[in-house]
């Protein structure tokens, strides 16, 4: 059976991607099969130009089929911020009450109207001896003025999602899955996988 390697270290992201990616004729593997196996820096100025960096460089250490996602909030109100640079918006890398603390002392002030955001994730899988092939899918929501729920992770007790009157902190995972940015780009993912199998 063909492998392929789920080139992230987040737990959240990984059991996300497994969920959506079970039943496919595919050995899915992930980062513990390669102990010191190193990440490279996410240096790029896109989603998915990170993602691609992430994938490619799994897949040229490992010589198998990779994939990667890179993701993170748009908020208009601030211009597309934190964007890229979600996971370590508020300078610790990971550091989700931090980030969501300085987000709300961002938008302090600015009217439910004005809080739209967007989730976006990109993915890239690696192919050895093919192309990186990249899906982008996004989530319209709002940044609540407080924090809730206590499912999910990152920004999920902040991100309204207007269609289920809830914040994705307050969503069933499978519920998160069916709407979010990176169920709707893995679902994509999983049918280009489908097609690279045959
Ligand atoms: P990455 O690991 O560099 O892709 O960073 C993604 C960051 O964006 C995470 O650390 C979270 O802060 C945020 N993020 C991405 N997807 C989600 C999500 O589904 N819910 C909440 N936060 C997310």
């Amino acid at each position: 059976m063909r492998k392929l390697v789920l080139a992230t270290g987040n737990r959240n992201k990984l059991q996300e991607m497994k969920d959506l990616l079970q039943g496919l004729p595919l050995e899915l593997l992930t980062l513990e099969a390669y102990p010191g196996l190193n990440m490279p820096a996410e240096d790029r100025t896109t989603f998915a130009g990170n993602a691609a960096k992430k994938a490619e460089s799994v897949s040229l250490a490992t010589g198998e089929m990779a994939l990667a996602d890179d993701s993170g909030l748009a908020v208009d109100a601030l211009g597309g911020r934190p964007g890229v640079h979600s996971a370590r918006y508020a300078g610790e890398e990971g550091n989700y009450e931090a980030n969501n603390l300085l987000l709300l002392k961002e938008l302090n002030g600015v009217p439910t109207e004005a809080r739209s955001a967007s989730f976006i994730c990109a993915i890239a899988v690696a192919v050895p001896g093919d192309q990186t092939y990249l899906i982008e899918a996004s989530c319209p929501g709002r940044i609540t003025e407080s924090l809730r729920g206590k499912g999910g992770f990152g920004y999920d007790p902040l991100f309204f999602f207007e269609e289920a009157g809830k914040t994705f902190a307050e969503m069933s995972p499978e519920e998160k899955n069916r709407v979010s940015h990176r169920g709707k780009a893995l679902r994509r993912t999983r049918i280009l996988l489908e097609r690279l199998l045959k």
